[in-house]
């Protein structure tokens, strides 16, 4: 019975993308506002706070927005309020690199495996014979940064601004403070570019190559932005509001690949269990999850929790995706 229903909202799903089972349009708004409301009470988790101006973030922001295929977008909450993309920033740079280089250039100078250990690991760089692992770790994504054909640092961060704005079909901009405040306390991110260097594994000047990357995550976006990147991937690689062709079509599987491999930190594994989409997180609060051919959600909200993921827009994004059955897996 429970598999004739899933068969059936899948069919319905597939030859409408409007219907439910019982043959009701879905009413994403809704949907956004009902994650919203059932979640904006929970109150576990921490603001991050070894990049200091994250602790001062407002812990109760919290918004939910989708994002169809075709651009139309369903918000609720705190959709305007800009956040520093952070780690939701690497799965667009490493599509930035897969457009100059193709895929095959991740997995010989980076590599895509997932390394079951914490986005910032020094170790997992010593015990990886790949070193970087995935552009979706520090190591990975600051190699990313490296890997980018640039004549200056100011050329390499505007190739992925720009890029940036393109997946979003707007402008943004780099959030001074939070750019200012990472930049003072990044030594970690500066170990890791010197020892991937070492290794071989860096392409770029290490100083360099590091400022850039965290000018790239303290770019800002609101849920309404990031929404319209996710749904750019949604979308083949067009954005649907320009119409733009940001990303070859051909590489947004590998890219959605490598979110569903390695875009959840250390619980990547139970949010492939539990929601079943790729999906990249970041310490600002944003989640962006990808349903391809079909839509983005995307959430934000600064508490999260030990494994660095947010906590109400974790289950926001679940939610959701147990009440439409879009898990990829089904
Ligand atoms: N800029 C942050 C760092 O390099 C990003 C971390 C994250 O969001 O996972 O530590």
């Amino acid at each position: 019975m429970k598999l004739m229903r899933h068969l059936a909202i899948a069919l319905l799903f597939i030859t409408s993308g409007q219907l439910l089972a019982d043959g009701h349009e879905i009413d994403y708004q809704a949907l956004v506002e009902n994650a919203h409301a059932k979640f904006k009470d929970v109150q576990d988790g921490n603001n991050a706070d070894y990049i200091p101006i994250l602790a001062e973030v407002d812990p109760e922001l919290f918004g939910v927005v989708i994002t169809l295929a075709d651009g139309t977008t369903y918000m609720a909450g705190d959709t305007d309020h800009s956040f520093s993309i952070q780690s939701v920033s690497k799965p667009f740079t490493m599509a930035l690199v897969m457009n100059e280089q193709g895929p095959q250039a991740i997995v010989d100078k980076i590599g895509v495996e997932p390394t079951g250990m914490p986005f910032n690991s020094i170790v997992a760089i010593e015990v990886n014979e790949q070193r970087s692992r995935n552009p979706l770790v520090n190591a990975g994504a600051i190699a990313s940064v490296s890997m980018l054909q640039a004549d200056s640092p100011e050329d390499r961060f505007q190739q992925i601004i720009d890029g940036f704005s393109a997946f979003a079909g707007e402008p943004l901009a780099v959030i001074n403070e939070v750019y200012v405040s990472e930049a003072e306390t990044n030594y970690r991110n500066r170990a890791i570019a010197d020892q991937l260097l070492s290794y071989g594994r860096l392409y770029a000047d290490p100083s360099e190559t590091v400022d850039v990357y965290t000018r790239q995550c303290s770019i800002g976006v609101n849920g309404r932005q990031l929404a319209m990147m996710g749904a750019t991937l949604a979308n083949d690689g067009v954005n649907p509001k320009t119409g733009q062709r940001v990303l070859n079509e051909n590489y947004v599987d590998e890219v959605l690949a490598v979110m569903l491999m390695a875009g959840f930190y250390d619980e990547v594994g139970i949010w492939a269990f539990k929601a079943g989409l790729p999906a990249k997180t970041g310490v600002g609060g944003g989640i962006v999850a990808v349903v391809p051919d079909r839509m983005s959600i995307v959430a934000f909200s600064p508490r999260l929790n030990e494994a660095g993921n947010s906590v109400r827009a974790l289950m926001a994004i679940e939610h959701i995706s147990n009440e439409l059955g879009l898990s990829l897996f089904r």
